[in-house]
């Protein structure tokens, strides 16, 4: 007899488990090996931020638009 698994159980902090699937790929290597963790930047702006294990590319995503990093970084920054 065959049991049938549903929904298998996702361990906690297993942020690179390789092959895991979720449409984040390296937009230099389209290496599906990155690294993904949301976080919100001190403007309050959520982001995702990807970092390859192929080839280290880094890049931040609003949404569907890729942000520079510059761009991060000064929407990191408190303005005085
Ligand atoms: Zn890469």
């Amino acid at each position: 007899m065959a049991r049938s698994t549903t929904a298998p159980s996702e361990p906690l902090g297993s942020l690179t488990q390789p092959g895991a699937r979720s449409g984040a790929a390296c937009r230099m290597c389209a290496s599906e090996r990155v690294t993904r963790i949301s976080m919100e930047l001190t403007d309050g702006t959520a982001v995702d931020f990807t970092h390859c294990l192929e080839c280290e590319h880094r890049t931040w995503a609003q949404g569907e638009d890729l942000l520079s990093v510059e761009h991060v970084l000064v929407k990191a920054q408190r303005r005085r």
